[in-house]
């Protein structure tokens, strides 16, 4: 069996949170943090299939901390990374329909002021159809908008991170599927088995995205974090809208949109596929369904073309109560999870790559993050709010 150089930190996944997580122990004077990844370049898993919305309009206080404290991050991100991650702050739309969500929206809209979010207002239907023209409002009784939130690029912050970690020192291993580990008597991870080889290493960051539970297994350490489907359509001719449509979500059934590089492109939730849980396939009745939807919602995408072709889905990362699940594992010392942001990772890379930076090198909290604790679930202090999206 080969051996590869030891690594003092061992960051398994080289998605976003990965390349974040690995700049901030690079940043913080880590020697010697390996990236090990089985894709064979950046974006093998959900980062590149990401839409690229970054919100702070959030339900729960800790969701809004993070979004508040990524997006000054996001704001530096090319003084301090050398990279641009096209923060495009176009704005978010939420458009109600019933009573009960515009109240949903209203709640969450407190905890975002109590956070700093001031900028986050509710509208009436007039004000919804001054901040996008495009959409009809038939049935739509209000909603909320927040002028701040909008877009980035995925695959801009996870490659910028990756190079300003390589540049402190951080070496990034393609093509290296970690397979097992080797704990000794007391559970702490000593080795890693990987495709190419063993490595031994101090502590393991598990960044492993959707596929993170099975990761975490292999140190018989449980992650309650499982793969959902999300779908997305991309309509045809470009150009029918503007690329500063703010994203614009329907809370009754979660249906949204938003305009990238000219392209339309259509989200709507439904549940997970059958069978494979991992499954990426596309369904031709979802397709169907989005494009009347879309057509109906949208009047300027009456003539708009779907094609299979330009469909894709990927795999949001779930937690039990949708929020992020960071910290050291109950049963393993020197595994640490990043994982479980239930679809929000990008947007948050940032400030959880820096907090999980903090937590492995014993450094106070810039953000404090206890609530994100693994030992959450078990202690009976998941989080409670429902969160928007
Ligand atoms: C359709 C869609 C739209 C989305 N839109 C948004 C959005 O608008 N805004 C937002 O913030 N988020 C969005 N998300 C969610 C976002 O993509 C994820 O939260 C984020 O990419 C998670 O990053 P990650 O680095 O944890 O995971 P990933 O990007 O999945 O990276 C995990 C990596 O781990 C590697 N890996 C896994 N297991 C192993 C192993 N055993 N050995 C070696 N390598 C391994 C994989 O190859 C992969 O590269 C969206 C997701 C989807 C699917």
């Amino acid at each position: 069996m080969k051996h590869l150089k030891k690594a003092a930190v061992a960051v398994v996944g080289g998605g976003v949170i990965g390349a974040s997580v690995a700049y901030h122990l690079a940043i913080n004077g880590v020697r010697n943090v390996v990236v090990l990844d089985r894709g064979s370049m950046p974006g093998a898993g959900s980062t590149s299939r990401a839409t690229g919305g970054f919100r702070a309009q959030f339900g729960t206080a800790i969701n809004v901390r993070l979004s508040i404290a990524s997006r000054e991050m996001l704001l530096r991100f090319p003084d301090d990374i050398g990279a641009d991650p096209e923060y495009s702050p176009v704005g978010y739309l939420w458009l109600a329909s019933s009573d009960a969500q515009l109240a949903s929206l209203l709640a969450a809209q407190r905890s975002q002021h109590a956070e700093g979010l001031r900028e986050a207002v509710m509208i009436n239907p007039g004000e919804a159809a001054s901040i996008n023209p495009a959409v009809s409002l038939d049935g739509v009784i209000g909603g909320a908008f927040c002028p701040t939130d909008g877009y980035i690029r995925p695959m801009a912050i996870l490659r910028g991170y990756l190079g300003a970690a390589k540049w402190l020192g951080a070496r990034v291993q393609w093509r290296t599927d970690v397979v097992g580990m080797s704990c000794n008597a007391n559970g702490r991870i000593e080795k890693l088995r990987t495709s190419r080889g063993e490595m031994a290493v101090d502590a393991v960051v598990n960044a492993a995205g959707p596929w993170a539970a099975r990761l975490a297994a292999m140190a018989g350490a449980s992650l309650p974090v499982v793969p959902l489907r999300r779908q997305v359509a991309v309509s045809r001719p470009p150009d029918v809208l503007p690329e500063t449509t703010p994203m614009t979500i329907f809370v009754d059934d979660g249906f949204h949109f938003r305009v990238r590089d000219g392209r339309v492109m259509l989200v709507w939730p439904t549940p997970g596929a059958p069978g494979d849980p991992f499954d990426v396939s596309v369904e031709p009745e979802w397709i169907e369904a989005v494009t009347a939807k879309a057509r109906q919602r949208v009047p300027a995408l009456r003539d708009a073309v779907i094609k299979r072709n330009s469909c894709y889905a990927g795999l949001y990362e779930m937690s039990p109560d949708r929020h992020a699940i960071v910290g050291v594992s109950a049963e393993c010392e020197n595994l640490f999870f990043v994982n479980g942001s239930s679809g929000h990772g990008v947007m948050h890379a940032p400030a959880l790559g820096r907090a999980i930076g903090e937590v492995i090198c014993g450094f106070p909290p810039t953000l404090d993050v206890s609530e994100l604790s693994p030992l959450r679930f078990a202690e009976g202090r998941a989080i409670e709010a429902a969160e928007l999206l």
